[in-house]
């Protein structure tokens, strides 16, 4: 057994992003200022979006892409149940009211027959969610959001290089969100960024987001002499720091290596799994890049003697870090509490709840550590 215990979701932090934060710090310059301008550059470049506007988080840039597209109370906003919390918080803070929606068990992704029972005439707005970074089925979803006349935001948190059809992931809708939260694909520590091709976007998300003051209020600091500023909303503090920047602006040039990398070890999963009592993940469908952001296995609990959480248990004293991506949202007490939503309601994403575990899955990882999951997994479950 492995001494040392398989952080999940560590990423690869290397040498230039180390130097670059200390670089920052020596200048003084922590805050917004040259290096997340370069990062939203880079970022808009990479994604072929008119406009990339880096922010804290992704659940900022998820609340203000809400508050963007004008969402108010009692507005429905469909989301699938099988998201992360986030996805549907940021529709509450906005005022909105959210709908959840089940998914498919093959790709996870939100089901867009179900979405078509969901809608009434409060619904205002679809959030599908790239789930793992398989992206969802655009074609279906653009095309119940030009029947109802639906505006769709993307949660791209999985997501940053997916591609559907050819054409990227967050440039489908309104506006797309992306996470560079520890776990993600490319990090920040914690951060995130909006991207849209609508200048009327930008402008609201970049006053939200910084205390509602208005537009240059950023540049009140530079050596043009000091310039007043105007509140003009009652914003939030959801600006990126030139830090996390310091980070991205080295992590981004690295996604294609780093995809190469899990694609090995996705691979290398998908053999050694093929003859257990488990579902490895559906092949991508054509013409589409997966972003391989999480291998899930789905335990086949109907012919195993272990739950999934014992399966987890097994893990952990093997010393290797699981995940769980997730429990749908409607079996969560404030859901439920709230909305009155009950066990029975979206039977696929309960599927999934019951039998998904995620394993490691970072560019981190070295031979050895991908040989010790997949031995502890077989031992366990042979
Ligand atoms: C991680 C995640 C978020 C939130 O990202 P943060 O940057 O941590 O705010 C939103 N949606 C999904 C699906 C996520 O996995």
């Amino acid at each position: 057994m492995r001494n040392k215990f398989l952080v999940f979701g560590s990423p690869l932090i290397e040498q230039p992003e180390i130097n670059e934060v200390v670089a920052s710090m020596k200048t003084g310059w922590l805050g917004t200022g040259p290096k997340v301008k370069r990062f939203e550059e880079m970022f808009a470049g990479y994604k072929g979006a008119k406009y990339a506007m880096a922010l804290n988080s992704c659940t900022a840039g998820l609340h203000l892409a809400m508050l963007a597209i004008g969402i108010k109370p009692g507005d429905e906003i469909i989301v699938p149940t099988m998201t992360f919390a986030a996805t549907a918080n940021a529709v509450i803070h906005a005022g909105g009211k959210p709908v959840f929606a089940d998914c498919e068990r093959a790709t996870m992704n939100i089901d867009p027959a179900d979405i078509e029972k969901k809608i009434t005439k409060y619904t205002k707005a679809i959030i599908p969610v790239h789930f793992a970074g398989r992206p969802c089925n655009m074609d279906e979803i653009m095309r119940l959001a030009r029947k109802y006349r639906l505006k769709v935001i993307e949660d791209c948190a999985h997501a940053i290089e997916s591609e559907y059809h050819r054409k990227k992931v967050g440039t489908f809708g309104e506006l797309g969100c992306f996470s560079f939260y520890v776990t993600k694909n490319i990090v920040t520590g914690e951060g995130g960024m909006v991207i849209t091709n609508k200048k009327e976007y930008t402008d609201k998300i970049k006053v939200l987001g910084l205390h509602g003051l208005s537009k240059d209020a950023w540049r009140r600091f530079g050596d043009q002499g000091y310039k007043h500023y105007q509140v003009v909303y009652a914003g939030f503090k959801y600006n990126m720091m030139d830090i996390q920047a310091a980070i991205g602006i080295h992590q981004l040039p690295r996604i294609d290596k780093y995809w190469q990398r899990r694609k090995e070890i996705w691979d290398q999963y998908n053999t050694s799994f093929a003859n257990l009592p488990v579902f490895t993940p559906a092949l991508p469908e054509t013409n589409t890049r997966h972003a391989l952001h999480l291998y899930t296995l789905l335990l086949d609990i109907d012919n195993l003697n272990i739950t999934r959480d014992q399966f987890m248990d097994r893990m952990t004293k093997k010393n290797i870090g699981i995940g769980v991506h997730y429990i749908a949202l409607h079996l969560h007490p404030y859901y439920r509490k709230t909305f009155g939503y009950k066990k029975g309601d979206f039977p696929n994403a309960e599927w999934i709840s019951e039998r998904t575990v995620s394993l490691p899955l970072s560019a981190k990882l070295s031979d050895k550590d991908i040989k010790d999951v997949i031995a502890s997994v077989k031992s366990i479950l042979r």
